[in-house]
Order: C-alpha cells, then sequence, then structure tokens
C-alpha cells in the first residue's frame, strides 16, 4: 500500500504500522487533532478537557498523572472507551460496527465500556498504560471519529462520509509527519530569527505567519521548494505542523 492512500484503510494493523515512525510526542498531537474535527460532538466536556490536557502533556507542560486524571474522569463521565488500550486480539471485533439494530448506540457503548473496565482493572491504570503507548490511542480514536461521523450521517450515506473522515485523517497524518527524512540543511536554516519565529507561530498557534516564517528561511539560504511551499500555498495546519517542528528543531 502506497504512503499516499494507507490512512484511507480501515485495516487496525495497517494503521498501527504506519504510526509507528511517530514519535510520541506526534502521536498524542495526532490524537487531538482528531478529535478536534469533532469538537462540538464530543461526548462531554471532560473530552474536550482532555484533548487539551493531551495536547499539554504533548508539550510538556503536564505530567503523566495530570494527563491520566483527566483521561479517566473523561472515560467515567462519558462512557466512552478511548483512553485505554485495546485487548489483544479483541480491537476490530469490539470496536467496528453499530451492534444490534435494537439497541440504541449508546447503550452499545456502554455495554462496551464495562467489559472494557472489567478487563482492564481500575481505570486509572488502563488509561495510565494509554498515555504510555499512544499509538494505540490514535488507532482508537481514528476508528471511534470515522464512527461518529457515521453514525450522524444517513444510513445510505454512511461509507461515503467514514471515507471522507479517513481522507481527512490522512492529510492531518502527513501535516504531522511531514514528507518524509528531514533535510539535511535544517541546521543551518535554524537561525535565530527563523526559531523566534517558529516558536512564535507554535505558542499561539498563528499559522497565518508562516509566509514570514518563509522569508526567513530563505535569508538562511533555503531554497527548497517543498518547504517554501508549505509555508506559503498549504491551506491548513494544525499543532504539530511538521515544518514549524523542523524550524523550532522539535520532533
Ligand atoms: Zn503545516
Amino acid at each position: 500500500m502506497s504512503s499516499a492512500n494507507w490512512f484511507g484503510s480501515l485495516s487496525t494493523s495497517e494503521l498501527h504500522y504506519n504510526l509507528c515512525e511517530l514519535s510520541d510526542r506526534k502521536l498524542h498531537l495526532l490524537t487531538a487533532a482528531f478529535l478536534r474535527r469533532v469538537w462540538d460532538d464530543l461526548p462531554s466536556d471532560h473530552t474536550r478537557l482532555a484533548v487539551e490536557a493531551t495536547e499539554k502533556f504533548a508539550d510538556g507542560r503536564i505530567t503523566v498523572g495530570e494527563l491520566a486524571r483527566l483521561r479517566s474522569a473523561d472515560l467515567l463521565d462519558s462512557c466512552e472507551p478511548l483512553w485505554t488500550l485495546p485487548v489483544p486480539g479483541t480491537f476490530d471485533e469490539e470496536l467496528i460496527g453499530v451492534g444490534d439494530e435494537d439497541d440504541s448506540y449508546c447503550d452499545w457503548r456502554a455495554e462496551e465500556y464495562e467489559r472494557w473496565v472489567t478487563k482492564q482493572g481500575y481505570v486509572l491504570d488502563g488509561v495510565r498504560a494509554g498515555v504510555k503507548r499512544p499509538e494505540w490511542i490514535v488507532v482508537k480514536v481514528a476508528r471511534y471519529v470515522r464512527e461518529m461521523v457515521a453514525w450522524k450521517a444517513e444510513r445510505d450515506q454512511r461509507d461515503e462520509v467514514i471515507l471522507a473522515e479517513a481522507s481527512a485523517q490522512e492529510f492531518l497524518f502527513h501535516e504531522i509527519a511531514g514528507p518524509g527524512l528531514p533535510h539535511s540543511q535544517w541546521p543551518q536554516w535554524r537561525t535565530t530569527t527563523v526559531v523566534a519565529l517558529a516558536r512564535g507561530i507554535y505558542r499561539d498557534q498563528a499559522y497565518d505567519r508562516l509566509p514570514i516564517l518563509a522569508d526567513a528561511l530563505q535569508d538562511a539560504d533555503c531554497n527548497d521548494d517543498g518547504v517554501l511551499q508549505h509555508c506559503r500555498e498549504a491551506k491548513e495546519h494544525v499543532r504539530g505542523c511538521w515544518l514549524v517542528d523542523l524550524a523550532i528543531g522539535i520532533g
């Protein structure tokens, strides 16, 4: 499968395999980016707090314990098993599909959650384990968001919206992962001005300043088309943008 369309796949093993190339920080930010696409439809304010906490944790602003407590509060409030590791061998069967026709979606989710917690022991322990294996949480969240958009869509449009969501997730993966190995000249391009501009963009999430960063990179003798085009032409960026990360010097 080519790198261009792998995220369109619904196969758990392929998703997981390709995510392993990312740092834990980028995996946490990818998780948050997926959930931010359905921000208003997230099940609880606790879920939104857990997403924000995931971003803070990725930036080193809160501890594992603080993140685990917020994720546990979300699990207990929303009954959505987003933040715990899948049970080996049961992942696809338990997380894919829409349950019996007669059951409400929430009933089905609640039953699944109860089974999950029983298998994992204490909620906090299960969530802590999830923090340490962020690649699995990305996969769970990717599937959860696809299911959510499908559930909201008309029955005859579900396949279409799932594919559209998978495509959007693929875009976010590339926005965060970047186009392969970083250019060897980044250390020379990372001038004081470039780093200061990039840090400001990241801190303020102000991607409208990226064309200014492109000018600063050119002043540092960067003439790489991929780098300059991403600054000047890409329409959407998220926290963890590969270009901003490289300009700051974080992975
Ligand atoms: Zn970007």
